[in-house]
């Protein structure tokens, strides 16, 4: 029996045949992913397993749980062409896997900016576990690091390794830290947060050329206006796209990612998409897509009611948030700071920050660092009904906590 066949192995994947198998869908299941391992956390590649380097702590789930569910598990195995009449994926080595219906869960790769030697072999990116593994081995022999990029990957990865002693030049293009996602309160924090762990951070300063001779070894990094770095390692942190392609090949509608209806449909009613590769219809109109581990798990969620119990009430609709770990700062966002077109600033005790963005007169966004319980507190809010307004919130004394509890 073809049933459900998934293609990538992430975080939405294994969301979604757990969900599937909890909303009682007894049809084959199965996951077919490029990478060799069982499926993994991304998120902690550039924050704890830089320091522990266990992979087995990474795992979504082991191995017994695909054996158990009849969950059956393609790894390292690509997914090449779709064939939409015949409904089949079919792999590298020539493999035609039937469907009924097929999810995309391909997630996104990394960019490389249109700079002289961006393709340099001695360049480190990271956004798998093999990417992480040659990190960690070069970390060991190297005293000053360049991280091309300063959004978050880049970031985590400069505070990770200032821990272990090694400082980082950090360049950044733009005016800003971390600026697609991030008020400019928070990037000014982490500006002196990591000018404080000993990274030096360089704004308005685009690289344009990264200088290797030899094939392990980048001699140095020129920046546009002619300044040159030197370091042991650099590293490439410039932004992902979503993996569109397989899609693309397909005919399948894809703008900044695969697009999708609020049902996560795509324009084939058996294909479907979620995660980091697609862009989906909010219910204000618009296409987005995230990147996040929220994204991928409640996107899951949502399609697995679809699959298995023909769900089809309501579009997709959930409070976006996300955290990034870097040293002693942990940052949480709910909502989209980028919808924001004003901030709120209160300061808690020590190193704790709420900054409350409003669009208008409503509340978008909640950013905090060292602050989880006004976090979960605004993940409640911002999922009520009707948006909470600047007056409330200011007659509540942004007491976001007092505020969720008062709501029941
Ligand atoms: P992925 O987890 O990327 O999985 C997609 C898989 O599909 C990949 O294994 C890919 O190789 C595979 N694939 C692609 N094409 C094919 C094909 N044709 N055939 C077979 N397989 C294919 N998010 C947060 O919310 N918080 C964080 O702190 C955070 N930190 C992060 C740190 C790092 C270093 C990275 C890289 C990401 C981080 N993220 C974080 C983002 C988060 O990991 C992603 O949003 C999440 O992994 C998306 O899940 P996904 O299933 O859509 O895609």
């Amino acid at each position: 029996m073809p049933g459900i066949v998934i293609v990538g192995a992430g975080h939405a994947a294994v969301q979604l045949v757990t969900s599937l198998r909890q909303d009682g869908y007894d049809g084959d299941l199965t996951i077919i992913g490029d990478e060799p391992h069982l499926p993994y956390q991304r998120p902690p590649l550039s924050k704890t397993y830089m320091k522990h380097g266990e992979a087995e702590r990474l795992l979504l789930k082991a191995e017994s749980f695909f054996e158990t569910n009849r969950i059956t598990l393609l790894a390292g195995t690509r997914v090449v062409a779709i064939d939409r009449e015949a409904r089949q994926a079919i792999t590298a080595p020539g493999t035609h896997i039937d469907y009924d219906h097929l999810v995309l869960a391909t997630g996104a790769q990394n960019v490389r900016p249109p700079l002289t030697g961006a393709h340099h072999p001695a360049i480190l990116e990271l956004r798998t576990l093999a990417h992480a593994e040659a990190i960690r081995a070069r970390l060991a022999r190297t005293g000053k690091a360049i991280v091309i990029g300063g959004g978050f990957i880049g970031l985590e990865f400069a505070a990770m390794a200032a821990g272990e002693g090694v400082s980082s030049t950090i360049v950044e293009a733009g005016p800003r830290l971390m600026a697609r996602a991030v008020s400019p309160l928070i990037s000014d924090s982490f500006l002196d947060y990591h000018r404080s762990l000993g990274n030096e951070v360089l704004l308005d300063a685009p690289a344009s050329e990264i200088v290797g001779t030899r094939e392990d070894l980048i001699e140095s990094v020129r920046l546009a206006d002619g300044r040159v770095l030197s370091g042991d390692l650099v590293l490439l942190a410039a932004g992902v796209r979503p993996n569109t392609d397989l899609a693309e090949q397909a005919g399948i509608a894809c703008r900044n990612g695969i697009l999708v209806d609020g049902r996560l449909a795509t324009d084939d009613p058996r294909i479907s998409a979620i995660g980091d590769c697609a862009s989906v219809l909010t219910i204000d109109g618009i296409h987005q897509r995230l990147e996040s581990v929220q994204a991928a798990t409640d996107q899951a969620r949502h399609l697995s009611r679809r699959l298995a119990k023909g769900d089809e009430a309501g579009g997709y609709h959930a409070v976006p948030w996300f955290w990034s770990d870097q040293g002693e700062l942990k940052l949480q966002i709910a909502g989209l700071a980028s919808d924001a077109d004003g901030f709120e600033d209160r300061r808690g005790a020590g190193t704790a920050r709420t900054i409350v963005g409003f669009r208008g007169d409503h509340l978008v966004s909640v950013e905090t660092i060292n602050a989880a319980g006004d976090h979960m507190a605004a993940r409640r809010l911002l999922a009520l009904p009707q948006p909470l307004t600047r007056q409330r919130l200011s007659d509540s004394a942004y007491d976001l906590r007092a505020l969720a509890k008062s709501q029941g």
